[in-house]
Formats: structure tokens, sequence, C-alpha cells
């Protein structure tokens, strides 16, 4: 396990964070690249191979002792094939990934979408160890979803497995970015916690308005905002209990900015999730915070290209 080494490549819209993980999660070294996706994929694989090999050469470290790349992308993916059918956020469509990852670092390559590989990490690394079944949300612009069962992502037969964001939850709610209505992510995102304080009249110091500002205008007493956050969290507990009756979890990993709220966010979220799921699924299953932020990508791509190595 300690002699293992993979990179781990978490392809974000701005950057591209890249990490020299051995077998214990420790990081060797880390680095970060501009995405620029308009340049296309071939040049930053080629950018993102450079600054590896260059990172692996200042870390000491043989190009031959890294056994592959792990790689997480916000996409719609053919895993077995590493193959990127539309990343909305990047505009690229239909490209080989792990070919051209392949073809440029000379090392197995797995690709998933980063939901998966962060609730990896956070299993491997962060608030999901040692879980049986772990469902992992992230409250982002979206709200992003990943199962880890038995250690491993569990990703259904086209890698839809986890779209928590997108269980209806409110008839005749608001237009998702799906197509459909009421979803979940229409409720309960960061976004949508926003959009919700503004409608109802509340904006932040300087005109502008975050969830922070909601929470810090909650803990002041501010009743309009208590009541946006209070509706935000019913409906999570609503999503969150729809798929904790369905995989009967021990953990769910809340990650995201918001849970910088603490408390006041988890609290009433376990009270909320106790009276909407089954007794006997609330009663083992711990709702907690993320604790790796934004590093769970780059750590968990490179756990799940160390295991997958493993059982070759
Ligand atoms: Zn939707």
């Amino acid at each position: 396990m300690n002699g293992q080494l993979a990179l781990g490549i978490d392809i974000g819209g701005t950057n591209v964070k890249i990490a020299l993980v051995n077998g214990n999660g420790d990081v060797i070294a880390r680095e970060s690249v501009p995405t620029a996706p308009e340049r296309g994929p071939e040049v930053l694989c080629k950018s993102v191979a450079e600054t590896a090999k260059s990172m692996a050469q200042s870390a000491g470290v043989a190009w031959d002792d890294v056994q592959g790349a792990g790689v997480g992308i916000a996409a719609f993916l053919d895993v077995e094939r590493g193959w990127v059918e539309e990343s909305v956020n990047l505009h690229w469509f239909d490209v080989p990934l792990g070919e051209l990852f392949t073809k440029e670092l000379g090392k197995p390559v797995r690709v998933d979408n980063d939901a998966n590989v962060a609730a990896l990490g956070e299993v491997w690394l962060g608030a999901g160890q040692n879980a049986n079944t772990a469902l992992c949300v992230t409250l982002g612009t979206g709200v992003g979803g990943g199962i880890v069962i038995g250690g491993r992502i569990h990703r259904g037969v086209s890698t839809m497995a986890g779209e928590i964001g997108h269980i209806m939850v409110k008839n005749d709610g608001e237009l998702c970015n799906c197509g459909h209505h009421g979803c979940l992510e229409t409720l309960s995102s960061a976004t949508a916690l926003v959009r919700h304080g503004k409608a109802a009249g509340l904006s932040g110091a300087n005109g502008d308005l975050d969830s922070k500002d909601i929470f810090d205008m909650a803990a002041a007493g501010n009743e309009t905002a208590q009541a946006v956050i209070d509706e935000m969290i019913h409906w999570l507990a609503v999503g969150l209990s729809i798929g904790a009756n369905l995989l009967n979890p021990d953990v769910i990993v809340i990650a995201g900015g918001v849970v910088n709220a603490g408390d006041a966010l988890i609290e009433p979220l376990r009270a909320a999730f106790a009276k909407e799921a089954l007794l006997r699924v609330s009663r083992v299953c711990k709702i907690v915070p993320a604790t790796l932020g934004s590093q769970a990508g780059v750590l968990g791509a490179a756990r799940l290209v160390l295991q997958e190595i493993q059982t070759i």
C-alpha cells in the first residue's frame, strides 16, 4: 500500500488540480494549471502531463513509480471507455479523455465524474471514512451526489447513479436545468438558497447576497433569512430521506461552501431528516459535513485508479 503512487487530476471550470498521492492518501506534491477549455482537451492533457512529470521530478519520484492517474470531471461519461460524452461547463463533446491522458502520461487512466470522485475522496480520507454505504451530497450551483458502497463508487449502468439533485421533491415546483420541475436542486442548492433569499427581499452588505450572508442574518435574528433557510433544509431533508430510504446508508456527507454554516445547517437538517426518513433508516445514518473541502476530488481521483489497478 505505502509503495503505491498515483496522480489525482480534478478538472474544474477554471483550474485543474493535480496531486501526486501515495497509497495512504499522503499528498507528495500538488500543483494546479489553468483549464482554459477553449484550447481543447489535447492541449489540456499535454499541459497536465508536463506539470505532473515535473512535479514527480521535483519530489524525487521516478516517473516509472507512478502507477496511474485518476481524473474527475463534471461531465456525462462513458466510464468504461474514459469517454466524455458531454461536459456542459467546458463545452466539450465526445472527447476520448482517458485515451488522451494515457497517451500523454504513458499510464493507465480512469475517468469518472467530479461528484463521484469527491464522494470517494470523502469515504477514503474524509468525513465518510470506513462507511459501508455513503451518500455524499454537494450543495453548490446545483446539488451533486455520489454513492460509495463497500469503498467503491456505485455508478449504475450509465454513470447516472447518485443524481440526487434531480429527484423531484415538489410538485409543480420551479423549472430545473434538466427540464423537469421541482427537482431538489431548484430548492436546496446554494444558488437556490440565494435566489429565494433575494425573492424574499434579503440583500447582503454590499448589495449582493451569498449563502453565508443569509446564515449570518439568520444568526443575528433575521426571521426572513431563517425562514428561507428552514425551507431549504426542509426540502433537502425530503430529498435525503428518499435517497436514504433507498440506500440505507450509514453516513450522509454534506459538502459545498454552505457547510461552513456548521451546526446552523447540520443540526436542523438532522432533525428534519429524522422526521422524513424511515426510523430504522434515520437512526443508523449519521449526517456529517465534508472535511476535505476542495481537495476531495483530487484525492478521490487518485484513489480511483489505485483501487482499480489493485484488482488487475
Ligand atoms: Zn433537475
